[in-house]
């Protein structure tokens, strides 16, 4: 018999039932630490006591209205992110991908409204992930990701990572918008510095272009921050997609917004079906108000300081095999040198018991759930240490 799904995965021959907190467990009981939670989505760590209550309770209630209807929960889900952010509107949608398209579509939107049609082009960066759609592959603009699906959509402009006067060369009188991760996660774990998004901000006023920040990955707590730009002054975006963490493990996005750069978008301009859901926002409001608490922000700065400092010791020891470690907060690298393969290295974390990821540019990745203790991190810098021991050489 063929498999019945599309090869477009090679999952490894583990099968988990269920999850509490940090850990995950097979039908038999194995038991296994996760450093990756679902590519930081996790956030919460699985089975959290009051999203399950919210889920659960919501799920006897309500599932589905469509936006014909008013979801009073993403009123005070949207009430919340706009005060906690720059953004004064928001869409809610099912996904990253999602998010990263209504994203799009407002900065051309914006444009359009305002007298100006032809600046549709948006400028994005080497090592991008924005998602699988149409747009969002265009968007990224990874080679890999584009062969075979057709020519090319028009009307987006790479330019490389970190290089400035490259960007301002790009810039022309098409230009719409800057796309950009304020910390890359598929590309490789690299945080932007501080300086480049005051730079991309200044850049921006300077040719009235919109900033569009993809906070998909390092959003939602991840940083330590709210969203990741939050440690950076003067480097507040127009529009954002955010997504996995937000929804804590319960599928949702949203594209936030100004209320300027939103000119665009009114009725009949955008829309989605299952966007915004009783489900998705029963859990969202969960989420957000946990990520929120007194406290957790303080928590994921103090355990993720406490884990790159011995991520940093274990680089030394390793230092045949690491080149550095990377990243912001809980969204973590561990680049490895030429011919050490980051999946081979998840492969012996994995064997055992430690769920760790794989990311572009030679990078192990960790998105461990924010709930984290020292010990958690302690245990996963043991397994680490071992599985880096004895990481061989391909060829
Ligand atoms: C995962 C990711 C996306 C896509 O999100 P999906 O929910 O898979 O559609 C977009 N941007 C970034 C930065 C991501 O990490």
């Amino acid at each position: 018999m063929p498999a019945p799904m599309m090869d477009t995965y090679a999952p490894p021959n583990l099968v988990f039932d269920r999850g509490e907190g940090v850990r995950l467990y097979t039908e038999d009981g194995d038991k296994y630490l996760d450093f990756i939670s679902g590519i930081a989505v996790n956030c919460l760590g699985h089975a959290h006591p009051k999203a399950v209550a919210a889920l659960t309770e919501q799920a006897g209630k309500l599932w589905h209205l469509s936006n014909m209807f008013k979801v009073p929960k993403g009123i005070e889900l949207a009430n919340k992110l706009t005060e906690a952010s720059f953004a004064d509107r928001v869409f809610f949608t099912n996904s990253g991908a999602e998010a990263i398209e209504c994203a799009l579509k407002t900065a051309r939107r914006y444009h359009y409204v305002n007298g100006n049609p032809q600046r549709y082009r948006i400028i994005t960066f080497t090592g991008a992930f924005h998602g699988r759609t149409y747009g969002a592959i265009n968007a990224g603009g990874n080679p890999k990701y584009l062969e075979g699906f057709g020519p090319a959509m028009e009307g987006f402009d790479q330019v490389e990572f970190g290089d400035h006067d490259a960007l301002k060369a790009a810039i022309n009188e098409e230009t719409a918008a800057i796309l950009v991760e304020p910390v890359q996660g598929e590309g490789g774990v690299r945080a932007l510095p501080d300086a480049c998004l005051r730079g991309l901000r200044e850049l921006c006023d300077e040719h009235g272009l919109l900033l569009m920040y993809d906070e998909v990955q390092c959003g939602a707590g991840r940083t330590g921050k709210l969203f990741a730009y939050q440690w950076v002054d003067g480097a507040e975006p127009d529009i954002m997609a955010t997504a996995k963490g937000i929804g804590g493990g319960f599928p949702m996005g949203a594209c936030l917004a100004t209320e300027k750069a939103a000119a665009g978008m009114v009725v009949g301009t955008h829309g989605s079906t299952y966007g915004g859901g009783p489900l998705a926002m029963a859990v969202g409001n969960v989420v957000f108000d946990e990520l929120t608490a007194d406290g957790f922000m303080d928590h994921v700065v103090d355990v993720s300081n406490f884990l790159r400092q011995q991520l940093h010791g274990l680089a030394d020891r390793h230092a045949d095999k690491v080149v550095e470690v990377r990243g912001k907060g809980l969204l973590i690298g561990i680049k490895l040198k030429d011919g050490f393969d980051p999946k081979k290295l998840a492969g012996l974390c994995r064997e055992r018991h430690l769920l760790v990821g794989a990311a572009g540019d030679n990078v192990s990745r960790m998105a461990p759930p924010l709930i984290i203790t020292r010990d958690d991190a302690s245990e996963a810098v043991k397994v680490l240490d071992e599985a880096l021991g004895l990481l061989e050489a391909a060829g």
